[in-house]
């Protein structure tokens, strides 16, 4: 997921330095400033306004290009063996759901990845066009090229930004996508501009008040840092929807997916040496650290051990209703 969708309109927040990596003096969430006394945890800060935490320092355009850089988002996919088709079915499911609660129109998808989801959609005969940066840093000079609607062929996804987006949607979705944009608040009003009457948006992001992320702390794999620049707490997220006057109405911490690899991986990782399960599942080529088969057989073996605790833990924080990710949908009056 890359995380430009720039935003036009002007606001107080700063962006990333062409130079240096920056502390940000607001909330990248709420835009509210931080107190000096702001509590600060290791590589983010927390706002007592909203309870969000901001990225800290804030990456600069080269700390990014290289946390996005291949490994990332490798051309054949990123997961070892039925991965990928797992992340292709989910989003098929979640094609069903959103075809099914959305009125008649377009369907937008705001940091599409490959297109999976947009082609999913397409499949059910619902128009459906994806936004997705393919350079981190925006293109500069020339005229913006028009974006095209939603439709049921043609390019499933384009590099645009969001705010060069006309026309009415019948659903703007923001999966896990809204904590890489670093105005995130700005891309929901955006995204609620474009919605027509009974319009939906569909948002599933880490839940950075979890109780796999209370537990892991500076070790809990969805902090992504530095690629995850805002770390919401669910309330946090369904606040600000309703204070941008939508009906929350649907909150699920079964359908934000990532619930049973956070605590798998955090299990892990717990252990002497510090395995990462994140990477031994990954192929070879879109890992971040390169690792023997050997050790890749102990990390997988191990987790295949600690799943039932995993699985146990997963099934106290969803019916605590502190999973590890949310899911949120919300609509226009
Ligand atoms: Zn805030």
């Amino acid at each position: 997921m890359k995380p430009r969708v720039e935003l036009r309109d002007d606001g107080p927040v700063a962006t990333p330095s062409d130079t240096d990596r920056v502390l940000l003096e607001r909330c990248a969430w709420c835009e509210a400033e931080f107190d000096p006394h702001a509590p600060r945890r290791r590589g983010r800060v927390l706002c007592r306004r909203c309870g969000a935490y901001t990225t800290s320092p804030w990456p600069d355009e080269a700390t990014l290009e290289a946390a996005y850089g291949g490994a990332y988002r490798p051309t054949d996919g990123r997961f070892s063996g039925p991965g990928d088709r797992l992340l292709a079915l989910t989003r098929s499911r979640l094609a069903a759901r959103i075809d099914g609660i959305a009125p008649p129109g377009g369907v937008l998808d705001v940091g599409a990845g490959p297109g999976t989801l947009v082609r999913a959609l397409r499949r059910r005969g619902r128009p459906a066009l994806g936004l997705e940066r393919t350079d981190v840093a925006p293109a500069t000079g020339g005229a913006e090229p028009a974006v095209p609607e939603p439709s049921l062929s043609g390019p499933s996804v384009i590099d645009a930004r969001l705010g060069d987006v006309r026309g009415t949607m019948a659903a703007v979705v923001f999966w896990h996508s809204l904590e890489h944009l670093p105005r995130p608040l700005a891309a929901l009003r955006q995204a609620v501009a474009l919605l027509g009457p009974g319009g939906v948006v569909a948002i599933a992001v880490p839940n950075a008040a979890s109780l796999q992320a209370r537990v892991f702390g500076d070790e809990w794999l969805h902090l992504d840092l530095p690629r995850h620049l805002t770390h919401v707490p669910a309330t946090t997220l369904i606040e600000s929807l309703e204070r941008l006057d939508l009906q929350v109405e649907r909150v699920s911490y079964w359908r934000g997916g990532q619930v049973l690899i956070g605590w798998l991986h955090g299990l892990v990782r717990a252990l002497p040496g510090h395995p990462s399960l994140y990477d031994a599942l990954r192929r070879p080529d879109a890992r971040w650290q390169q690792m023997s088969s050997l050790r890749r057989g102990g990390i997988l073996l191990t987790a295949v051990l600690l799943a039932p605790v995993a699985a146990v833990m997963s099934l106290v924080e969803l019916a605590m209703r502190r999973g590890g990710s949310v899911y949120v949908e919300a609509r226009n009056d």
